[in-house]
């Protein structure tokens, strides 16, 4: 069978290394000079900062993407972080782990600031939800009708905001139990060696070695369908013909490539119905210093601050995405769809709040890069469960434009592309 993908995103590559090595003639086409997408490295004054992602694959190396890399063979090393996620708190001094003003809390023990009933409930909570995850309404509402304690909130956004760049009460309480789930599945985060380029290169590579081909500075202008069957597409101006079409670049702009079809009003109304369909936003500044300002390669969540929702610090497990002696450290704030117009403003907090967590420590502003509309954090938010399928026959969407319930960040791409290539190869 021959397939065409649209797109070198994460979600394209696996699509593509996977049919590749299962002896499928592919090709690829990426509209940018580079392949990767937002999955992968930027080189900027010697230090690897990146296109998107903040060099993190939420479940490290036993979560759906890890799985898949090791059924292709992917020469990918992804190092679990330890420990995988704190939550910085302000203290006082006489607390145990004061420093600085802050403390770093477990994820699953929060000493402070609960009262003791709360801190009961909690671990009752954890327990109970578990096996009867919540159904309805959003996150933030279950936060407030069982914790009702302004901490609680704060911690509920700044997960939310790191782990997916949404605020609570724009995310459904049944997702983010579907990812909470998940993380007891599979374990929390790992930063792949190389970063996100080290994955989609070793991608690149198994594509390459199983004979599909990729293009760069190739833009898809039009896909095109026959008898509503999608035959292949339009680039550059021209035509190449194949079995399959998979698309990486989400249902809104794929359709606006099916010039010519029949179906065409169908797709229309299709993406009508899932017109609530609105991409993340995010803010990313990269920092750089001569000492780590955190010392592990795990996340640690600011609940406190006013816009940053949690820091990493990658060079802590791969010491090559920054020149000898430096560290790279990146921040992420969820940027909300009502301040997008303010991004200069919020990007102002952003790093106001990086000089109070860090307030005797010296690091340099690298880059600041925000994310959103044609480049955003996740095409469609999360707890929007949007098929792979489309109305045009042989026409499928892979990428964060379609993921599937509880599948954070590229696990749920992962998890979409496994969906798709069920239905192509059944
Ligand atoms: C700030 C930020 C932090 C993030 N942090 C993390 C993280 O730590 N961990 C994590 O798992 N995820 C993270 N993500 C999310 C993750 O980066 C994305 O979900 C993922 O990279 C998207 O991959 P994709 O397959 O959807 O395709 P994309 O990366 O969107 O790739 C699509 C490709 O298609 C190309 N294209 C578009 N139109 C055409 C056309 N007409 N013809 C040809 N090519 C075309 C584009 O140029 C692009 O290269 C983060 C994202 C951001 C922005």
């Amino acid at each position: 069978m021959k397939i065409i993908v649209v797109g070198s995103g994460l979600g394209g590559l696996l699509s593509a290394a996977y049919l590749a090595k299962n002896g499928h003639e592919v090709e690829v086409f990426e509209a940018l000079p580079i392949i990767g997408g937002r999955f992968t490295n930027i080189d900027y004054k010697g230090f690897k900062l990146s296109t998107g992602a903040l060099h993190m694959v939420p479940h490290g190396n036993s979560g759906p993407l890890a799985q898949m890399l090791k059924e292709l063979d992917a020469d990918v090393n992804i190092v679990p972080s330890n420990p995988s996620t704190v939550i910085r708190m302000p203290a006082n001094k006489n607390d145990t782990d004061y420093k600085n003003g802050y403390m770093d809390m477990s994820f699953h023990d929060f000493k402070i600031p609960f009262s003791f009933i709360n801190r009961l409930k909690i671990a009752v909570l954890a327990f109970t939800t578990r096996y009867f995850p919540p159904k309805k309404g959003t996150f933030e509402d279950w936060i407030k009708n069982h914790i009702n304690e302004r901490w609680a909130t704060r911690i509920a956004n700044s997960f939310c905001g790191w782990s997916i760049s949404l605020k609570s009460s724009d995310v459904s309480a049944k997702e983010v139990f579907a990812i909470i789930s998940n993380l007891y599945l599979h374990s929390g985060p790992g930063v792949p060696i190389g970063g996100c380029k080290g994955v989609t290169d070793a991608l690149l590579e198994i594509t390459h070695k199983n004979g599909g081909r990729v293009y760069t500075s190739k833009e898809v202008s039009e896909i095109i369908i026959n008898n509503n069957h999608a035959k292949g597409v339009i680039a550059n101006g021209d035509r190449y013909y194949s079995d399959i079409v998979i698309s990486d670049i989400g249902h809104i702009e794929t359709k606006q490539l099916c010039k010519n079809a029949a179906k065409t009003n169908e797709y229309i109304q299709y993406i009508n119905q899932l017109q609530d369909v609105r991409p993340s936003a995010g803010i990313k500044i990269s920092l750089a210093c001569d000492e780590p300002l955190i010392g592990h390669g795990g996340v640690v969540l600011t609940p406190f601050a006013r816009r940053i929702d949690g820091i990493n610090e990658v060079t802590n497990v791969d010491p090559k995405l920054a020149p000898e002696g430096k560290h790279l450290v990146m921040t992420h704030q969820c940027l909300h769809w009502n301040r997008i117009d303010d991004i200069e403003k919020e990007i102002e907090l952003g790093i106001q709040d990086i000089k109070d967590i860090f307030p005797d420590k010296k690091f340099d502003v690298l880059m600041v890069q925000s994310y959103h509309d044609g480049w955003p954090v996740n095409r469609s938010a999360s707890s929007q469960d949007i098929p792979n399928k489309t109305p045009i026959s042989g026409l499928y969407i892979v990428g964060d434009g379609a993921k599937g319930e509880g599948g954070i960040e590229v696990e749920g791409i992962t998890l979409g592309v496994s969906n798709t290539l069920d239905m192509i190869l059944s």
